[in-house]
């Protein structure tokens, strides 16, 4: 088992392209980048490079589920290595609707996880970058409500969230919830006054309540086109008062299964590109073998075609897709320039979820974190050659 640093303050380089020009960069780096320099003569370099992807959304992966407060610190960093391979870098762990108490036990599970990780310098510690919180406080309606469950929906109670908050060291930054509650405005005031990200998701909100909470501050849709009743008004809906809202960015889940193609290309220009962020929403058996997992009570399946629905039926539950095949898609179904889909999961997602020192891309003082990949225009493929968090190289393809 390789064991990181979580600084370097060796000096290290790298070598690549930047999709959409005619730019090679050298980028040194330690573990923030020291040197970004366009070269004059450069050789011939067939990789490119671009900041580490970010992922907002992840209820886990290759195995470990991430609401399991079971999960022990050996797994969840395992699983964390894996989605290096992904070209990751940062992600939000991601605890959706339970109990007070199942909450609160997944949320110190992995706050705890991530101390004990920094504590042994593994730059899997890095990689948890903060906490989304999905629910518990969404809509109760089928549809809207999604894979969550039920009887643990509740509406909006601040001093839930600062006992969350209590829990995870104050790791907690992305919070999703549904504008249909009465309590809504006053909990999203509250939420942003606690340097939290509010983010509307879950939901069967009118215009009103929609606009109601983003006058309060919220600023983002999560998994927008996902999570909603199969059939709406055709000119007046939720989806639609969030598109058409420029201070809401939102969140695409782009395996080609949650949002068809068409959907994807009118919501991100409705949002444009720089309001636009890829997440996977993977849930644990991602990078797994198709077959039956269980996801805390739940049982669900992950099919051939890489859907994972809830058992015995059709309804999804979270998805097995990876980041580096979500900018695949984003080119193929989203018909974007590589440029455009590798910003929706760097900068756009760092500036959506607050990511310090990740907002200003290929920047000198920006953290060290990087991926070197090959891009195959004629299958829409991209493929990650080497992964690096803080300075350190967690992920190299031999
Ligand atoms: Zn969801």
């Amino acid at each position: 088992m390789s064991v990181f640093t979580t600084s370097s303050s060796q000096k290290s380089s790298v070598l690549g392209c930047v999709p959409g020009t005619s730019s090679v960069l050298q980028i040194e780096f330690t573990d923030i980048l020291t040197n970004v320099d366009e070269l004059l003569r450069p050789p011939l370099v067939s990789s490119y490079v671009a900041p580490g992807f970010i992922d907002l959304q992840v209820n886990g992966f290759a195995g470990v589920d991430y609401n399991d407060p079971g999960a022990g610190c050996e797994e969840v960093a395992r699983s964390i290595r894996v989605m290096f391979q992904t070209g990751v870098t940062r992600f939000f762990p991601t605890v959706i609707t339970g109990s007070h108490e199942s909450m609160l036990a997944s949320i110190r599970n992995l706050a705890s996880c991530k101390a004990e990780l920094l504590r042994s310098g593994q730059a899997e510690g890095v990689a948890m970058e903060a906490l989304h919180i999905e629910g518990p406080h969404i809509s109760a309606e089928t549809g809207p409500r999604g894979a969550h469950p039920v009887e643990h929906v509740r509406p909006p109670d601040f001093d839930e969230f600062l006992r969350w908050q209590e829990e995870a060291d104050g790791m907690i930054r992305l919070v999703t919830f549904s504008p249909e509650w009465d309590e809504s405005p006053s909990y999203v005031r509250n939420l942003i006054r606690s340097g939290v990200v509010a983010s509307i998701g879950h939901t069967k909100a009118s215009g009103e309540q929609i606009a109601a909470a983003v006058d309060a501050g919220a600023t983002m849709s999560t998994h927008l086109g996902n999570a909603a009743h199969p059939t709406l008004p055709k000119t007046q809906n939720y989806l639609l008062d969030q598109m058409v809202e420029d201070r809401l960015s939102a969140c695409f889940i782009l395996d080609g299964i949650h949002i068809p193609g068409p959907f994807f290309r009118m919501a991100a220009r409705a949002k444009g590109v720089e309001r636009s962020v890829l997440v996977t929403d993977a849930v644990m058996p991602a990078m797994c073998e198709p077959g039956p997992y269980r996801l805390g009570q739940i049982d669900v399946e992950l099919r051939p075609d890489g859907s994972v629905v809830l058992q015995g039926g059709e309804r999804l539950a979270g998805s097995a897709l990876r980041m580096d095949q979500a900018i695949g898609n984003a080119v193929r179904l989203g018909r974007l320039s590589l440029r455009e889909a590798v910003a929706m999961a760097t900068v756009n997602a760092a500036r959506v979820g607050r990511i310090a020192g990740r907002q200003r891309g290929l920047s000198p003082g920006e953290k060290g974190d990087l991926v070197r990949y090959e891009w195959s225009e004629s299958f829409s493929k991209l493929r990650v050659l080497q992964t690096v968090v803080a300075g350190q190289t967690v992920y190299e393809c031999l």
